[in-house]
């Protein structure tokens, strides 16, 4: 396990610097509601937008965590992660999951959902861990990242968007 690493509140470029011990409880309440129906239009919205990409095997460990730290280093510092380190990945024998823990700072996900695109939306939560249902700044941040590492234009994802009613 790596040795986590508290934002330094002080440094450049980390403009939001929260006691996380004061909203970890909050987050836990917060999360235990994220499976509503807004956040099941957010899942349908998300895979229209991404049908665009070619069919790719899941990836395997070395090649997760290679994704994950570049995606941390290139784009963590634009938004108010917790901790500057990279996320750890852990891989979980129960099929089909995929979560983030913010206090542990990882990405927790089951071998065959070890995607570019599954991956990269756990590190969004952690990126904008106040917006745990999916909202405005989370589904901001994804488009952000979806532009810059897979090319998707933002005003077509906003577009699809609009159509899936959010
Ligand atoms: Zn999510």
């Amino acid at each position: 396990m790596q040795q986590l690493e508290l934002i330094d509140q002080s440094g450049p470029g980390w403009h939001l610097a929260p006691e996380p011990g004061a909203v970890y409880s909050a987050l836990r309440a917060a999360r235990e509601t994220a499976h509503d129906a807004f956040t099941r239009y957010v899942g349908q919205w998300e895979r229209s937008v991404l049908a665009c990409l070619p069919p790719e095997p899941p990836l395997d460990r070395p090649s997760a965590e290679d994704f994950i730290a570049a995606l941390w280093l290139r784009h963590a510092t634009n938004w108010s992660p917790f901790f500057i380190s990279t996320p750890a990945l852990v891989i979980v024998e129960e099929p089909r999951t995929a979560e983030c823990s913010w206090d542990q700072h990882q990405v927790i996900v089951s071998a065959d959902m070890m995607r570019k695109p599954v991956l990269l939306h756990e590190c969004a939560h952690l990126m904008v861990w106040y917006d745990v249902n999916h909202g405005l700044a989370f589904r901001e941040t994804l488009m952000a990242l979806w532009s810059a590492e897979f090319g998707i234009d933002p005003a077509r994802a906003l577009k699809l968007a609009s159509e899936h009613g959010l």
